[in-house]
């Protein structure tokens, strides 16, 4: 077996701080930090490969226990005490730490080390019986929960008890206090150490009456215990929830960390907090962060604790406020932190997230990683480091995530829109969304799978809430700060988040918040109460809460991301279209970037009022004349569909496909639609009914659609075929360059593809002889059947190009129904029967194969063939990335995934391209 434990102190750490893989994130931070000479206090790594030896055979192996132990005597060496000695305590964290981070998804112990003994002992050491008996009591409680398996509720009610009896002593009358009042009242700071000591009692009893046994006593085995715990907790439901989530692969497993305990809990020159190198919610050059004087380790992203802010900021309104920042009380420390970020940042050339403990006035670090970010933090903070010279454009761009930057192009609030603010609070994550208010996780779920937008709101947020979080358009907490669980979980979601809202008290029972509401000299005017289901909007991005549905405008898509889409465009060599119906969407692509149109479905173009009776009366009439004569009427709107689009397309190309769906999608349902339509052919009812079912089949997906409608009636095609090339005729009078490409959909045969090009060759002839001008236009086809990818040399005699429907070829190659999958593919993923949903990211080796197939034999019989995609997969950046290895030449999207897919064939580029690495291009 490979070294199982890694020492890190003394400004050495053990191995390589680049393999993630094996110290996990936490370990790899702490030992990068320890070799840097930064002040880290000791500890030892445990790799990733024990936890997964562990969740094989539920054991430990032996030698790595032997490592342990070594590692375990030579911390105790380093800190000149030891574990379980009362002369000299030696306390350790215990924390989890696997290669990606997972917030809040896996355990940690502090403290541990405690019994009877050693607490007196640290209490004879520090000074201070009651900071020794709060760490035991706080040890007990995590112990008992995390390694033990307790519920915390009985630990949680013995300390109200306590603090009751405090309270009373204080002759504080607390009976008509609720628990969140009376703790606000009597702090657990209040909580003095004889109290702490029969509280210590308290929790051993309630251990030895769950467990049957005495509380672990002996420092060693708590501390195996605790370890298994944390191994163990890569197997807890809400981890293995986030790993689907985030795709993190279950056999990378957890590294645990065991390190010397420093205390922020020793008096009022100790302090813990968490800072980021940058804003993580804008990306603004400046260290951000929260703190909490006195207080322990989880206690900031807890969000038990509203924390205070890191930097000094005298905000206009606050009253005279003392300055509360750490900046501000404890400058020292500041500053230092101040240094080493911009160490950290240097070194790791990214933005860092830190996790300190200043220890009776002493700086310690105890983890550095990079730093999860909202998007537009993610754009600014590459834009700034490559124009700051510490990276190059190009690590720029690959820097960014592409599936991330959607919540940049998703509407923000309508700024001139009426709106009432409610309440202000935390911007914890940016965006704007308005909804149904819940107030559990569960609710958001439930009303969430009926359609229903709803923002979850409460009082804070926990690892168990995730799901509910997932389904919530936002999320919504009275408490808690930037780094509480909600607002982490949030930013890494891309879900608008309003954090810490302290004007907002919530009330599970009664499933209402109440809003006291200030006014701008912060004095409260009203207070409005808000039930379930009522409706309200967050905006993530400034951090209000207003009443109501509020309206949206479009994204600004300027100023850093703009800079960013520039670089990115530079460093791509895939175009990227867009997938546009109609003139507005046409618009919105360019704006967007596409670069031309890879896909106009036509047929929604005829669902329109007017245009729906004459496609109604076109399939139901009994001959060609009939039809003719429903088409003549379609005509002029197709035409002037064409027109819209070529005109904001100008200069660029646009693929057209020709009607593809089955027939019967048009027809009438209801009897009254019938009624009107026999009305207005004057035909019987009867007789239209009867035509209908005629019509019907049983599996329309593969029955009479694509070019099979036009075997059968081709005028369909003539008349769409005219329209694009008398709009084109049309424009080039006015001057506008059009590039129509006419694309047949669903053909499996080279012989469909001579009788369709017929049809367009026929009908341009006639078009084109009266205009008495040229039109360039190309003719295609679409490859969404595996018998065409098999058979692209013949196709391509044809076909000038190729548009890889791969929605279609999805379905056909896995015999997945489109429609209907949806029922069982979610158990194919949970049960990793399917990697990932093969309708979202292309299944590279099965559907993907054929794609590459068809591209080489297309290409093989027409060199100069052209090959795109207009599936779903165009606007997937794992998807495109493929599309870029088998080379095609485009991929089209629908307009607002177009940034995604400009950023993401930039990235496929340069990875292709091998430049990920080099320094100061910028
Ligand atoms: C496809 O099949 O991938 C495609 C783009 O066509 P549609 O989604 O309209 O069937
Ligand atoms: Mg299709």
């Amino acid at each position: 077996m490979a070294k199982s434990a890694f020492f890190f102190g003394g400004g050495k750490a053990e191995g390589d701080p680049k393999r993630k893989d094996v110290l996990g994130g936490k370990g790899a931070g702490l030992a990068e930090m320890t070799s840097l000479g930064l002040p880290v206090p000791p500890g030892f790594t445990i790799a990733t490969d024990v936890c997964n030896e562990y969740s094989k055979a539920k054991r430990v192996p032996e030698e790595a226990r032997a490592e342990v132990d070594a590692a375990l005597a030579r911390l105790e060496k380093a800190m000149d005490a030891r574990l379980g000695d009362a002369s000299a305590p030696l306390l350790v964290s215990v924390r989890s730490g696997a290669r990606a981070s997972m917030p809040g998804m896996m355990d940690t112990i502090l403290n541990l080390g405690l019994n009877d003994a050693v607490a007196e002992g640290l209490a004879a050491k520090t000074g201070s019986a009651r900071f020794a008996f709060d760490a035991y009591r706080r040890f007990i409680a995590m112990h008992a929960s995390i390694a033990l398996g307790l519920s915390k509720e009985p630990f949680d009610r013995a300390l109200d008890e306590a603090r009751g009896r405090v309270a009373d002593a204080k002759g504080i009358d607390r009976t008509r206090l609720n628990a969140e009042e009376l703790k606000r009242r009597v702090p657990d700071a209040d909580i003095p150490a004889e109290e702490l000591k029969a509280l210590v009692q308290a929790f051993k009893a309630i251990v030895k009456r769950q467990t049957g046994k005495d509380f672990p006593a002996d420092p060693r085995e708590q501390l195996w215990q605790a370890i298994v715990a944390v191994f163990a907790s890569w197997n807890n439901h809400r981890a293995v929830v986030y790993r689907k989530m985030h795709e993190i692969p279950d056999d990378w497993g957890t590294a645990c960390n065991v390190q010397a305990m420093v205390f922020g809990n020793l008096g009022d020159s100790s302090a813990t907090g968490v800072a980021f190198t940058r804003d993580p919610s804008t990306g603004e050059k400046k260290l951000y962060g929260e703190w909490l004087p006195n207080a322990q380790g989880e206690d900031v992203v807890a969000g038990i604790r509203t924390p205070l802010p890191i930097r000094s900021v005298v905000r206009a309104g606050s009253g005279g406020k003392a300055d509360e920042s750490l900046e501000a009380r404890m400058p020292e420390a500041y500053r230092e932190l101040e240094r080493i970020a911009q160490t950290l940042e240097r070194h790791f050339r990214d933005m860092q997230d830190l996790e300190f403990t200043i220890q009776s006035g002493k700086l310690y670090m105890l983890q550095c990683r990079g730093a999860k970010r909202a998007a537009r933090a993610a754009v600014r903070v590459a834009v700034d480091m490559a124009k700051e010279g510490l990276i190059s454009k190009e690590e720029a761009v690959l820097r960014v995530d592409p599936g991330g930057i959607d919540q940049l192009l998703h509407p923000t609030l309508d700024p001139h829109a009426p709106k009432k603010v409610l309440a202000r609070g935390l911007s914890a994550s940016p965006g704007a969304a308005s909804g149904h208010i819940v107030f559990n996780a569960d609710e958001a779920e439930r009303r969430a799978g009926q359609g229903k937008p709803v923002i979850l709101v409460r009082v804070e947020t926990s690892p168990e809430d995730i799901h509910g979080m997932k389904a919530a358009r936002g999320v919504l907490t009275a408490r808690g700060g930037m780094t509480s669980h909600a607002a982490v979980v949030a930013r890494g979601m891309g879900k608008p988040c309003v954090a810490g809202v302290s004007a907002v008290a919530v009330n599970y029972e009664t499933q209402t918040m109440t809003i006291t509401v200030y006014d701008d000299a912060g004095r409260p005017t009203e207070t409005v109460t808000f039930k379930k289901g009522d409706v309200i909007t967050i905006d993530g991005g400034s951090g209000h809460v207003y009443d109501g549905a509020v309206p949206t405008v479009s994204a600004a898509l300027s100023g850093e991301f703009g800079e960013l889409m520039a670089w990115a465009d530079a460093g791509r060599t895939m175009r990227v279209r867009a997938n546009a119906d109609t003139p507005l969407d046409a618009r919105t692509a360019r704006a967007f970037g596409a670069e031309g149109i890879g896909l106009c479905r036509t047929e929604h173009m005829f669902f329109d009022e007017e245009r729906i009776q004459a496609m109604r009366e076109m399939i139901l009439a009994d001959d060609a004349r009939g039809r003719a004569a429903a088409l003549a009427k379609l005509l002029p709107f197709q035409r002037e569909d064409f027109v819209g689009i070529f005109r904001e397309m100008r200069g660029l190309p646009v693929t057209i496909r020709l009607l593809d769906p089955p027939l019967h999608e048009f027809l009438p349902t209801e009897a009254k639609q019938i009624e009107a339509l026999s009305r207005s052919m004057g035909v019987p009812a009867q007789k239209l009914q009867q035509r209908t079912k005629d019509l019907h089949e049983f599996n329309p997906m593969l029955g009479h659609r694509g070019c099979r409608l036009a075997i059968t009636y081709p005028e369909i095609y003539g008349m769409q075929v005219r329209a694009i090339l008398e709009a084109a005729v049309q424009l080039g009078a006015e001057g506008i360059v059009v590039h129509p490409e006419i694309m047949i959909p669903l053909a499996i045969t080279r012989a469909e593809l001579e009788k369709t090009r017929a049809i367009v060759d026929g009908v341009a002839r006639e078009v084109l002889d009266k205009a008495g001008k040229p039109v360039a236009f190309s003719f295609g086809t679409m490859i969404e059947l595996p018998r065409a990818a098999i058979l692209a040399g013949e196709l391509a005699q044809e076909a000038e190009f190729f548009s890889f429907g791969t929605n279609d070829l999805t379905q056909a190659t896995m015999g997945l129904s489109r429609d209907d999958a949806g029922k069982f593919l979610p158990a194919y993923i949970e049960t990793g029967i399917l990697p990932r949903d093969p309708f979202v990211s292309i299944d590279q080796e099965g559907v993907g194969a054929l794609v590459e197939l068809a591209a080489e034999r297309g290409r093989k019989a027409r060199p100069k063939l052209k090959l795109g995609v207009c599936g779903e997969h165009g606007g997937d950046a794992p998807s495109i990335g493929f599309f870029q290895r088998v080379g095609l030449d485009y991929v089209s999207c629908s307009p607002f995934r177009v940034p995604i897919a400009r950023l993401a064939a930039a990235q496929a580029s340069l990875r292709a391209r091998g430049q990920q690495g080099g320094h100061g291009t910028a």
